[in-house]
């Protein structure tokens, strides 16, 4: 049974998220504060965090910065926080998803399922392929990715990321087909979260960010990856 932890202050929206994923299978823990919210991430290690922005005790900025800093527990960004710019710090920071409140729980519930699906390794066929370009390699039945010789950690997004482009090298995506790529489905007015995530992908794996070799920009229509 997926573990979901839950850093939210509003205790009614913490009833009603419980509840939901409760009946949808899932094991929930909770925190109001974002402090003891990281601590309860740390002795719990949840499948997945559900995390609100304006927090007690730590920013959810913040919260995700540090657990970013050390795993890749999925994470889902919850805010009533409407401004972009916060949105793409979140997203920039490596959250998988990010939901604007209000919401209903259903949709959180169908996210919290999609997330967690791209997150199972043991989810998808096996395909026993080994993707490889120049002295970048994408195991995709181990979710590893290997660059220079470095084993490279990537958040779920990422990987589904980089795994689209790298299956057809050369190949130009734009970004809503790399959105519906990654998350099933596709937003419009969210392609800017696209350029949040390949600016990571690329801090990750490129040598020099702003020479990309692998993740090429394709001025206008969005990304590819390069054929060698
Ligand atoms: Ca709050």
């Amino acid at each position: 049974m997926a573990k979901i932890l839950i850093i939210e202050d509003e205790p009614e929206l913490v009833r009603v998220l419980r509840s939901y994923l409760e009946r949808a299978g899932y094991a929930v823990i909770s925190s109001g504060r974002g402090d003891d919210g990281l601590q309860l991430w740390e002795r719990e290690k949840p499948d997945l965090v559900l995390l609100d922005l304006n927090l007690p005790g730590a920013d959810g900025l913040d919260v995700a910065r540090a657990i970013r800093k050390r795993a890749d527990t999925p994470l889902i960004m919850v805010t009533a926080r409407v401004e972009e710019a916060d949105r793409l710090v979140g997203l920039e920071l490596g959250a998988d998803d990010y939901i604007p409140k209000p919401f209903s729980p259903r949709e959180v519930v169908a996210r919290v399922r999609a997330v967690l699906r791209r997150a199972t390794k043991n989810g998808s066929a096996s395909t026993g392929m080994v993707l490889k370009i120049s002295d970048l390699e994408i195991d995709l039945d181990a979710h590893a990715v290997i660059c220079r010789g470095q084993k490279v950690d990537l958040t779920p997004t990422e990987f589904d990321l980089l795994a689209t482009m790298a299956r057809h090298p050369g190949r130009v995506f734009s970004r809503l087909q790399l959105l519906e790529a990654v998350q099933g489905v596709a937003y419009e007015g969210y392609e800017r979260t696209v350029d949040a995530h390949i600016k990571n992908l690329r801090s990750k794996i490129e040598a020099d960010a702003r020479h990309p070799r692998y993740i090429q920009t394709v001025f206008g229509v969005g990304y590819r990856m390069s054929k060698e």
